[in-house]
This record gives C-alpha cells, sequence and structure tokens, in this order.
C-alpha cells in the first residue's frame, strides 16, 4: 500500500522551513531528495567499507566489489535488462548517452541519418547534432502535435532505410508526455536502425521493461529516482555492446596491454575505465530496493492521482498559462506553465519566498521552447512525497503572488 506519510517520513529535507514557510519541492523533474536510509548507508560505507572495486584482495576490497556489482545486478532487474553485464554505470543519463553516441558514432558513415524529437533534452540531443556535424550525417528531427505530444504520423514518414539509430525520450521532461517508445522501437528495427531510448523521468517513475520496450540502449538517471548525484547507467543490448569500441581508455577496462597493443575487458567493464562513483552505484542499488518496496505500479498511480489533482486546479487560475496542453492523458507528473505577463524566473523567486521550489528556465530543450514560442518555462514535478496538501499550498501561493507582482 502506497502510504505518503509513512514515505515522507523518510526524507530529512522535508522538515526544513524557508522563510518560516514549509518546504515544498517540486522540482523532482531536476533532481530527487533522498531518504534517510540512503544517507545512513552512503556514510556507512564511505565510513567503514569504503575501497576501490574490482582488485585488492583483501576483504573491505571484496565487500566494496560484491556490493557494487549487486547493485548492478538490481539496476538491471529494476529495468527488465536480460543480464548485469547489459548495464554500463555511468556519471548519469548524459554520460550514458554520450557514451553511445561515442561508440555508434565510429560506426556510422556520411550520409547515415539519426532521428530524434524535436522535444529532446539537450542530452539527447546535442550529441546527435555533434556527431551528425562531425560524420557528415543527417538528424531528422520529429515534430510534435499541436498539443506537443510525439507526432507518429511524422515520425513514421522520416525513418527511412538511411536512418541508422532513432534516439527519443521515454517521458518528455518538459510536457511529461510518455511516448510510445515500445512502437517506436518496433518500427525502428522494421527500418534497419537501433533504437536509444532516454529514460532519466522513466525509470523510477514508471514501470520499465526495456525488453518489453524492445529498445537497444535505455538511459538512466540515479538522482531522479532517489540515488546520490552522480551515478546512472546505459542498458545495452549484449550483441551490440560485444560489438561496439569502448567510450573512455584506462584502467580497469582492458584485458591486456603490452608496449604495441591492448585487448579489451569483457562487458560491462569495457565500458567502465578508471574507478567509478562506487558509492553512488551502491547507493543506486540501496534506492532501487526502496523504490520496489514500494513497487513501480504503486508509483505511477500516485503520480497520477497527483498529476490530475494539480493539473485541475491550475486549469481553474484565469492567470495560469498551461501553454496548449489540455489534458493528463498519457502524462505523468510534470506541469509546464507560465503566469501571465510574469517572467517565469520572477515567479520562481516568488514563490521561492512561500518555500515552493520549482524550476523556471528552457529545461535544457531550447528547440522545445522556441516551437513553443517563449525563452523560458515554469515547471512544477511530482515525486512519491509530494502531497495533494502541498499542490493546494502552491495554488494559494500562485494565487498570493499573482496580484503582488502583476
Ligand atoms: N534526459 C532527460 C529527459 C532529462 O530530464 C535529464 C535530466 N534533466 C537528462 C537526460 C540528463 O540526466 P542526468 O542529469 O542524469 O545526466
Amino acid at each position: 500500500m502506497f502510504n505518503v506519510e509513512k514515505i515522507r517520513k523518510d526524507f530529512p529535507i522535508l522538515k526544513r522551513k524557508i522563510n518560516g514557510c514549509p518546504l515544498i519541492y517540486f522540482d523532482n523533474a531536476a533532481t530527487t531528495q533522498k531518504p534517510a536510509v540512503i544517507l545512513a548507508k552512503l556514510r556507512r560505507q564511505y565510513a567503514f567499507s569504503h575501497s576501490n572495486v574490482k582488485q585488492g584482495a583483501y576483504r573491505i576490497a571484496e565487500e566494496t566489489t560484491q556490493k557494487f556489482e549487486a547493485a548492478r545486478k538490481k539496476v538491471a532487474e529494476f529495468i527488465g535488462a536480460g543480464k548485469p553485464r547489459e548495464i554500463i554505470f555511468t556519471r548519469g543519463a548524459t554520460e550514458a548517452i554520450n557514451l553511445a553516441a561515442y561508440s555508434l558514432g565510429r560506426r556510422l558513415k556520411k550520409g547515415d541519418r539519426i532521428l530524434v524529437s524535436l522535444s529532446e533534452h539537450h542530452s539527447n540531443f546535442v550529441p546527435w547534432l555533434r556527431l551528425a556535424r562531425e560524420k557528415n550525417l543527417k538528424l531528422d528531427i520529429v515534430k510534435l502535435t499541436p498539443e506537443y505530444n510525439f507526432d507518429w504520423p511524422d515520425f513514421k514518414q522520416k525513418l527511412t532505410k538511411k536512418t541508422k539509430l532513432v534516439a527519443i525520450a521515454h517521458i518528455s521532461n518538459v510536457s511529461g508526455f510518455v511516448y510510445p517508445v515500445e512502437k517506436i522501437c518496433k518500427e525502428a528495427h522494421i527500418a534497419g536502425a537501433l533504437a536509444l531510448i532516454d529514460g532519466a523521468q522513466s525509470a523510477g517513475h514508471i514501470p520499465v521493461d526495456v525488453r518489453k520496450i524492445g529498445c537497444d540502449f535505455y538511459a538512466v538517471s540515479g538522482h531522479k529516482m532517489l540515488a546520490p548525484s552522480g551515478i546512472g547507467a546505459l542498458y545495452g543490448r549484449e550483441e551490440i555492446l560485444e560489438k561496439l569500441e569502448p567510450f573512455m581508455s584506462g584502467g580497469k577496462m582492458i584485458a591486456e596491454v603490452t608496449t604495441k597493443n591492448v585487448s579489451w575487458n569483457d562487458l560491462p567493464w569495457k565500458f567502465e575505465a578508471g574507478t567509478p562513483n562506487i558509492e553512488g552505484a551502491i547507493l543506486f542499488g540501496e534506492a532501487i530496493d526502496y523504490l520496489s518496496k514500494i513497487g513501480a505500479k504503486n508509483i505511477h498511480k500516485y503520480d497520477s492521482e497527483l498529476l490530475n489533482y494539480a493539473f485541475k486546479k491550475m486549469k481553474k487560475l484565469e492567470f495560469v498559462d498551461l501553454l496548449g496542453i489540455t489534458s493528463v492523458r498519457r502524462r505523468t507528473g510534470i506541469i509546464p506553465f507560465n503566469i501571465k505577463g510574469i517572467h517565469p524566473h520572477d515567479a520562481a523567486s516568488w514563490l521561492d519566498e512561500y518555500g515552493v521550489c520549482l524550476r523556471a528556465g528552457h529545461h535544457c530543450a531550447q528547440p522545445f521552447m522556441k516551437h513553443l514560442g517563449v525563452s523560458a518555462t515554469l515547471r512544477a514535478s511530482f515525486y512519491i512525497y509530494n502531497t495533494k496538501k502541498e499542490i493546494d499550498y502552491f495554488i494559494e501561493a500562485l494565487e498570493k503572488i499573482y496580484p503582488r507582482i502583476r
């Protein structure tokens, strides 16, 4: 059973006051807060077990390596990967996508095409744009519907035999729309392309099963699902990862080095050069344990409740501009909006006085902003510890600030 009051007790930051007001954290699409159990285990790991991994024949090195590899198994199971060796630890979704862009990019040739959508986060846009420029590839961009959802007919039209990769987000970090990734991957494969899904906003928010989705790559962000900063993962299908060149070179990713030659380590270590974020990975595993106890389906259901509740209330405020998005269908708890006549940065500063944390900016999606015809928006985004009472408070704060700043 989903018990938000019990969950809230696990998050020390929620006891904080800002200007004597309760802290209302609605910037979960940027990063999530951390439960006390994660913070305590992080401290314990550093205090009593810290060592490097994949080397060292002593007790704490073995313990740490075991925990590190156990975390990899947890990530694999959580997103439905077949084998832990298909999970590469990275600094986050950004590094995961850059890894794929570098390694896949070496196999692409002049004239090959890559297909992304207009709403992609820069992390899933700029690496492909750079690659296209450097290698003379063509970057095709799927349009959005008038309501800013994924334009399926446009996708079908732009997917050609020359398309070698389709790179699309599972959930837009601006609109919260859940894109039809199963269908996207199926069509990509029929056309002979590989499919990479950016799961930064989906893993830990909705149930994810990479084998059911049928993608070749899936990027995950640990810090957006309760784990510490600087940890994430790239899922890659084993047979593809086997064929790819490593991303970074150095220690731990080699099998043998001579003065003239080098051979690569097995998967997944071939892609993990240098000392990884050991504690981050171990605590990513703990975060997954925490989320698994609640259950991905329950998290999704609760998120939808918050979205419905907030969207209904926000629709009634005549000074709130919901940017043309009219429904909550196939969306998660991310609401972009503006306050009429007020710059989003000013609005966010005023809301901060009431303890409400909202993102104001372009959300690392400038092509999307340009399409919306704005340079920035406000964005409220929810997670498991948010409540309807907090949404009521946020609505009251909006009602209070509007007459003062207009
Ligand atoms: N893709 C999307 C859709 C995102 O929302 C984000 C984070 N805002 C990223 C990629 C980048 O993730 P990370 O911070 O883990 O690098």
